[in-house]
């Protein structure tokens, strides 16, 4: 492994290579997957080089011994990760509001009692912490969802948006709208929401459970992201009610509004409650739609089948290895971070994947799942660059100590080095401490 006394020996323009790499075969073009070694299962053997910020070469070939290396010893490396779907607005509120046993609709009432008092210098600060910890678990983009509740743009939009500026170049940040659906009902509404965001270069985002007139407000949704040009982010049938029209209505409105790659569907729970063949149905209009699922176990661990004093007996993860199999894109992220929602929780993508595999019953997560928390959300954001690990891409790497999901799943806390643009990161966690004001 990197010993930390080697860190400073990486500058910027200099050529080393990163000898005894294994890296997941998910994470190759399928050229340097044929010329690579396999090691063990999913896994192949490679020195990478590095230059200029960015990976020179992937090769199984004898590195000349005069060039500068660091021995990985075997550890496995990734393209870093991407944060699919968070809510950096209500991070770190948790503590302050009392209670980390709340049902899904009491977390929103709480979250939306706190909103009440945000200010621009509390949603900085607490916004900032978050993305430190994001950056320093390994994380260069993410996506964060902003309440947004009337027509006007929220504080935390603003907020955002200037966060988005200063943090360019360390983590991609990406805003999207999360409006209660109904709002779409009032015509001026919905259109001051779509054109403010659009403005703001977002996305477009609304909360979609069983409701009436659902199809015709997710109609409007979809007219105003073709008229405004915007991407869509759906927080989907976040429920285990037998009732999967909301995402029904969103594949249909997407191959009819011609949206395929532009429509992004988090949670999905409601999947769960189909009968074998009815899923097969609905996860092949996904596909033939182009929508990529956002799981986030997480919360839904959390959340759903939550009752006062008793233990959950459904734990509401969406179909993720059926989804995977029909051709769904599939991401897995965090959503929301030690809030009214989920009190534990650090945007740790590793961490969640580690979660996510123990309780969706996910093998071999690092070699057959790491694409869900760097490729796939890659492309679900519609990132420059998708995450594969080919010769030109940028050096933006996480360093794994494990050789194998059996040891880097086991201790997912710290065992990693992050490198970006060719050198390694020096960012810590920020300690809980900076948040007692
Ligand atoms: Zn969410």
């Amino acid at each position: 492994m990197v010993s930390r006394s080697s860190i400073g020996a990486s500058r910027h323009g200099e050529l080393f290579w990163l000898c005894n790499a294994r890296v997941p075969d998910s994470l190759l073009a399928p050229s340097d997957r044929a010329a690579l070694p396999a090691a063990g299962k999913g896994l192949r053997s490679a020195h990478l080089c590095i230059a200029d910020g960015r990976v020179r070469s992937l090769t199984a070939a004898q590195v000349p011994t005069e060039a500068p290396q660091f021995d990985l010893r075997d550890g496995v490396v990734t393209s870093a990760w991407v944060e699919a779907h968070t809510h950096l607005d209500k991070s770190h509120i948790g503590p302050r509001t009392g209670r980390d046993d709340n049902s899904l609709q009491e977390a929103i009432a709480v979250a939306g009692q706190d909103r009440a008092g945000w200010t621009e210098a509390d949603l900085l600060h607490r916004m900032d912490f978050s993305l430190r910890a994001a950056l320093a678990h390994g994380t260069r983009a993410l996506r964060t969802h902003l309440d947004w509740t009337s027509a006007p743009p929220p504080l935390a939009w603003r907020v955002a948006q200037g966060l988005r500026n200063t943090w360019a170049g360390r983590i991609e940040l990406q805003l999207s709208s999360i409006c209660p659906l109904p709002l779409f009902a009032d015509g001026p509404a919905g259109k001051a929401v779509a054109h403010a965001v659009a403005q703001g270069q977002g996305v477009l985002g609304a909360s979609v459970h069983p409701m009436p007139g659902q199809r015709d407000l997710l109609a409007r949704v979809f007219a105003l992201a073709r008229d405004t040009d915007l991407d869509l982010d759906f927080h989907v049938d976040e429920h285990l009610q037998d009732n999967t029209e909301g995402m029904r209505t969103i594949a249909d409105l997407t191959l009819r509004h011609g949206m395929e790659g532009r429509v992004v569907c988090g949670h999905c729970c409601a999947l769960g409650t189909l009968e074998a063949a009815d899923l097969h149905v609905l996860l092949g209009r996904f596909a033939q739609a182009g929508i990529q699922m956002v799981s986030l176990p997480l919360a839904n661990l959390q959340l759903q089948d939550r009752q006062p004093g008793r233990t959950p007996r459904l734990r509401g993860i969406a179909p993720l290895r059926e989804a995977a199999a029909a051709g769904v894109p599939v991401s897995i992220a965090s959503d929301n971070v030690r809030d009214p929602y989920v009190p534990y929780a650090d945007l740790d993508l590793l961490q969640v994947l580690t979660v996510t595999a123990l309780a969706a019953q996910l093998p071999d997560p690092i070699e057959q799942w790491i694409s869900s928390i760097t490729c796939e959300p890659a492309r679900a954001l519609r990132l420059d660059w998708d995450g594969i690990l080919r010769p030109g891409c940028p050096a933006d790497l996480v360093v794994l100590a494990g050789r194998s999901s059996h040891e880097i799943c086991s201790r997912p806390q710290a065992a990693r080095r992050v490198m970006r643009g060719g050198r390694w990161s020096e960012s810590a966690l920020p300690d809980y401490r900076e948040l007692d004001v």
